[in-house]
Parts: C-alpha cells; structure tokens; sequence
C-alpha cells in the first residue's frame, strides 16, 4: 500500500488563460462557430501542419468521417486500416458505408506495415489510413510507395501526433487529409474538437460543407450534410492550448528520455524505439511487457496501481477486428503483431506535470513490479 498521492494517467493541463479566453466568448454573446473558429483554424495550420488549410470540426471522429467523405469515400470501397489503435479509425470508414480492412503493425513503433498493407490490397482498395499512434509517426515513406504503386489515396489518423514529425516534416501534412483529436486527454485539447488539416482546397471545401449541413451559403444546401461545427468557446479553448503545446511537448520528450534511460535495464521491459528520421511527441509512452499474455500485463497494471500508487494504460487491449462492433469486418489473414501488442503493452505516465519524484516512483515501481516477475 502506499502512502503517496496516485500519479495519474493522463492530467489535462487547463488555466486561468484558458478561462479567460472562454469568458471572453460568452461575453461576446456569439458563442457558436465564428471568428475564433476561424483563427483557430489558420494558427494551428500555421503552427502545426506547415501552413496547411485546417477545418475544425466537433471532434476527431467527425474529423475522420468529413474527411474520408470529402475523399469521395462510400459504400463499395475499401480502406485499409490498423485493428491496433481506437474504434474510432475503423469507425469513421464504416459510418461512409466503406469496408475497413485491416493490416498488421510493425513491431518497434506500433504502426501500419506497408508489407501488411501490400497484401491486403485489392480492387476495390481506396485509400490507406495509417495512424501515428502514441504519438510516433507511421512510416509514410514506405506507406506512400505502396499507395501510389497502387493508385490509392493516403489519408492519417494523427488524432495522437500533434507536432510529430517524420524527416523534418510534420504529420497530417502528408496525406489528401490528415486528422488532429483535441480530446481532452490528448496532447492539447478544445474540450471536445477535431481538425482536419486538407491537401487542397476542394478537400477543404468538401469538409466545410458537410459539417454545415452541406451549405456554403444560408439555406443553399449543396450536398447532404451534418452539424459537426466546433463552437466558438471550444476554439477559444484550443488557441490558448496552441501556445502552450510545444512547450507541454518538449516535456513529454524529456520525461521518455529519463524513462528510457532508467527502464532500457529492466528485464521483461522493452522501451519505445524511436525510428531514424522521425520525432515522436509521446502521447502515450508505451512499453512492452515482453512475452506477456494479456492477463500477465493486466496483473502487471494492477500491482503498479494498487502497490505503487502510480496509474497507467493499456491502449488497447481488444483488436478492433475483435470488437462486437467490428467483428463482421475481421480479417481472414492473421494480425500477429497485433495480437501480440495487444497483450503485451503497457502505457507509463509521461505527461507535463509529471514531477522528478514522479518520474522516480513510475521507475522503480515498474523495476519493482516487472523485475519481481509478477
Ligand atoms: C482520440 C482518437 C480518435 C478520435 O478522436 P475524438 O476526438 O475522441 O473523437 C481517433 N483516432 C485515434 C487514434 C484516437 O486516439
């Protein structure tokens, strides 16, 4: 049992500069989609996607949908996705009336395999969407040889990569569009909220529409659309988390950096690989549980909590292709990697707020736990 305060999974940071911007708005009287939206819009463009043109949406799966609709995706094509990330991925391509169809992931960094995804290609495939998940991004280079062998559009799931970078280049600026969660336990947050940084203006344009019920102007309805609009309030919340992001970002990379350094010699512990050429923002610091079942980690998981008072998670324990709800979509290949991180994977606290007597707690309480063989 112990004594101290639970160190927390994940701790969204929220200030006084944030309150104010949100008091500015109500007192404004124009708290729905409007100016802030728009400013929003073009500083996080600006900030982190090299300029490109940014939609705000209400969230990051309404983010994914618009997105993969304004592509032209619907009911006849494939999308080829990983079954190791959130629901949310394989989601959005289902809601357009598309088949997600999944690939396996590399072992070091947890992300699509472009070998994967060469073999489950086929007529009907229309796009590969990797994800950056934990904040690292997925190999684009090897992911863009195979779509544009195969005449097939790019799109990310970034939801977790706010500022990562793959050769100086940041991520989302990669495909036809490329999706930001600003979820509250991501890397910076509007309270709920998405973006959809596009690669021209039509994609642009596509995803405006539907999240205005497919009007550019009032009651001019030109496709079939949604209210997936973010408020103003909720943009007022997120340009204030745009100034702070970098700063909260090189924490995080500090904080993995002393981690890796004090578990890299812990048997049974396999720390993050950062792959050459890439910079990895951390939204999870994840590690494996090497050789472990599921149910090892989870005990593993539970002692860290229950004796060491120090929070983590498992991202994500289920295979979407083994969820109820995606089930119909499984594959008939095997996803070993898939299977295997799934079982084996175990995310430490590294958030900002994390103190140097934290960073000491998670470390021994996972050289403590894992190295007594629980
Ligand atoms: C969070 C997340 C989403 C969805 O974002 P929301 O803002 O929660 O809708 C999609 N994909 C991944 C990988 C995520 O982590």
């Amino acid at each position: 049992m112990t004594e101290q305060p639970m160190i927390p999974a994940a701790k969204p940071l929220i200030g006084e500069d944030e309150r104010v911007a949100v008091d500015r708005v109500l007192r404004s009287g124009m708290v729905a989609q409007g100016p802030e939206v728009a400013a929003f819009e073009g500083e996080f463009g600006a900030q982190l996607v090299g300029g490109r043109t940014c939609v705000a949406v209400n969230s990051g799966t309404s983010g994914l949908h618009l997105g993969l609709l304004a592509c032209g995706i619907g009911e006849g094509d494939e999308v080829v996705v990983p079954s190791f990330t959130f629901a949310a991925t394989a989601n959005a391509v289902a809601l357009t009336g598309a088949r997600p169809v999944f690939a396996d992931i590399s072992a070091d960094t947890f992300t699509l395999d472009p070998d994967s995804v060469r073999e489950v290609l086929s007529d009907r495939t229309a796009a590969v969407m990797p994800v950056h998940l934990y904040g690292h991004p997925a190999d684009l280079e090897g992911l863009r040889a195979v779509t544009a062998q195969a005449g097939v559009q790019l799109f990310e799931d970034a939801a977790q990569a706010h500022g990562a970078t793959f050769r100086g280049e940041p991520v989302g600026g990669f495909g036809s569009f490329g999706m930001f969660s600003l979820y509250p336990t991501k890397n910076m947050t509007s309270g709920e909220g998405g973006m959809v940084a596009c690669a021209d203006e039509e994609i642009a344009r596509g995803v405006r529409l539907l999240r205005n019920q497919g009007m550019e102007k009032q009651y001019a309805n030109e496709v079939i659309g949604l209210n997936n609009r973010m408020t103003d309030i909720h943009a007022a919340i997120g340009r204030v988390q745009l100034t702070k992001v970098g700063a909260w970002t090189q924490a995080r990379q500090a904080n993995a950096a002393w981690l890796d350094e004090h578990l890299a010699g812990v048997a049974g512990v396999v720390v993050p690989t950062v792959r050459a050429g890439c910079t990895h923002v951390y939204h999870q610091y994840t590690v494996r549980i090497d050789g472990a079942s599921g149910a090892q980690r989870d005990e593993v998981v539970a002692a860290l909590r229950e004796e060491h008072g120090v929070g983590s998670g498992v991202y994500y324990p289920t295979p979407n292709h083994e969820l109820v709800s995606l089930s119909r979509f499984a594959p008939a290949w095997e996803l070993p990697e898939t299977a295997r991180a799934a079982a084996e994977v175990i995310s430490l606290p590294v958030h900002p707020s994390l103190t140097p007597g934290d960073l000491e707690r998670v470390a021994g309480a996972v050289a403590a736990v894992v190295g007594a063989g629980a």
